[in-house]
């Protein structure tokens, strides 16, 4: 019988259980090469892309449907100009059956509405929670459209239904691509990166324009503490052929929301400094707009916020008014207001959370969608919202 356990006399015992030590010594080398490689492909570690949360669990979750006290006409449309008879009131939200609703909740903090008119829905940021939401208008069910989101803030959409997103934690705007891969617009402007994009508008030319504050790097909620590496918080414009970026204005403190005039001859930006210091602007200014040239010129105050408020979006609609969030300060401002394009205010729409931003939606696009905290909140209007975004 053969003993199989028998070593040869030129085989090591090692050899003669199976194992050939220059094979594994050559193997040890190999898999140390390989591990060098691994190294210098990983070296470079990156943070993780800001925190996704679990979604908030409330014992007592805010009801969906009509705010309590909505009797027509709704207590939350309140007109500058108080109605004497039945007549229209001059505040188009002021109509005698619009009341408002909150449509969903569970976000930690709603920002950057932007409707899709195709598919009928609304995308939003739920900040804190790394997470882009979708608010579906034929069902009223809500899920989750991309997560992470890079702690994603404003977005909107360009004239070919594409979807641009502030992106906190990525410090840049990207446009989701009709096939769903992502384009980054603008992450640096001279080697440097981007502060953190707070929101963003495309005009009619191609040309994206967005603001780019530090609120996104002051810490890990929303977004990953970084220092900023651009000196002035500015608004950026993406030339639409070059893909250039350059500076449009960098005299803001804090630039955040910003929106056309339909005719594209004006844009809105607001300033909320105010957060930085108690000496800082809280207000709306508004430019002069050479779309070709790529220019603003003729800065103006337009709207001055009752401090401690702030508005930190905006949206105009076809006649040329401006709608804008408020919130942070008295809770009787929290919600949004309505001018006329001279500055008059019209109205304001009272939302029982502080609100961050605001869109047009619906099918005739007349339906205000506004983000307020933990919910989504939605108001049939008398007006359409501006084509352009
Ligand atoms: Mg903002």
């Amino acid at each position: 019988m053969t003993d199989l356990r028998h070593s040869p006399d030129n085989a090591s015992p090692v050899e003669a259980h199976g194992f050939d030590r220059r094979k594994l010594l050559k193997g040890a080398a190999a898999l140390a090469a390989a591990a060098v490689t691994t190294q210098a492909a990983s070296g470079e570690t990156v943070p993780p892309f800001g925190q996704t949360g679990t979604p908030t669990r409330s014992t007592a979750p805010l009801p969906l449907g009509p705010l309590p006290g909505s009797r027509y006409p709704d207590s939350h449309l309140e007109s500058a100009h108080p109605k004497t008879s039945f007549g229209p009131a001059g505040f188009p939200a002021f109509a005698g059956t619009m009341a408002v609703e909150r449509v969903a909740t569970g976000f930690r903090w709603a920002e950057g509405p932007v409707y899709f008119p195709a598919g009928r829905y609304v995308l939003f940021s739920d900040i804190p929670n790394n997470r882009i939401m979708r608010f579906s208008e034929d069902d009223g069910h809500v899920s989750v459209y991309r997560q992470p989101s890079m702690n994603s803030n404003g977005n909107t959409i360009d004239r070919e239904g594409r979807l641009l997103t502030c992106e906190h934690s990525g410090r840049r705007v990207t446009r989701t691509e009709l096939d769903g891969s992502i384009t980054i617009v603008a992450d640096k402007y001279n080697g440097k990166r981007l502060n953190s994009p707070n929101d963003v508008v495309v005009a009619s030319d191609g040309s994206i324009w967005f603001t780019d504050p530090v609120y996104g790097i002051g810490g890990f909620y929303e977004g990953v503490k970084a220092n900023p590496e651009q000196e002035k918080h500015n608004v950026y414009r993406v030339d639409p052929k070059s893909g250039d970026i350059k500076v449009v204005v960098d005299d803001f403190v804090e630039p955040n929301g910003l929106a056309f005039a339909p005719d594209e001859k004006k844009i809105y930006i607001i300033d909320t400094g105010f957060t930085d210091g108690p000496d800082n602007p809280s207000h709306i200014r508004v430019f002069d707009v050479d779309l070709a040239a790529g220019k603003l010129s003729n800065s103006k105050v337009f709207a001055e916020m009752p401090k401690p408020s702030i508005t930190d979006g905006l949206r105009t609609d076809r006649d040329g008014r401006v709608w804008c969030s408020v919130g942070w300060g008295d809770p009787n401002e929290d919600g949004v207001r309505c001018y006329t394009a001279d500055g008059d205010l019209l109205g304001k729409i009272h939302i029982p959370e502080t609100v961050a931003n605001l869109c047009f939606g619906g099918q005739q696009r007349n339906r205000l969608y506004i983000c307020g905290s933990s919910s989504l909140y939605a108001v049939y209007t008398s007006v359409q919202g501006a084509m352009k975004p």
